[in-house]
């Protein structure tokens, strides 16, 4: 599973609009139905204003009916950015794949990703 999401990924991250980094970035994530939902990377030329390949996907899922805790894994082919961590914490995801800084495919949870992480009471 963890490969398949990462192909996926990878795959996907072709098709990122990323005119002005040029860093494409993919994301795949399973929902525990097997549903799986693509994300790539959308810049904007007002920079701030790109969201990430695994903001898209999250969103899909949402799109398709997903609430936290109904996604199961993300594959995605870059180390998640802060601000998506936070994302992901929010979903509950059982597990995070991607490669590290030295190419090596690593596996987390969002909690140890963002650990003591801000929640809204
Ligand atoms: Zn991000």
């Amino acid at each position: 599973m963890t490969d398949e999401l990462l192909e996926r990924a990878a795959a996907v991250a072709e098709r990122a609009y990323a005119p002005y980094s040029n860093y494409f970035v993919g994301a795949a994530v399973r929902a525990r139905d097997g549903r799986v939902f693509e994300g790539v990377n959308v810049e904007n030329a007002a920079y701030p204003l790109g969201v990430c390949a695994e903001k898209v996907a999250l969103s899909r899922a949402v799109v398709e009916g997903c609430r936290p805790g109904d996604l199961e894994a993300i594959g995605i082919t870059a180390s998640p950015c802060g601000g998506c961590r936070q994302w992901l914490y929010e979903f509950r995801l059982d597990r995070v794949i991607f490669p590290n800084r030295d190419g090596e495919v690593v596996s987390y949870t969002p909690a140890e990703l963002l650990p003591d992480t801000w929640e809204l009471e």
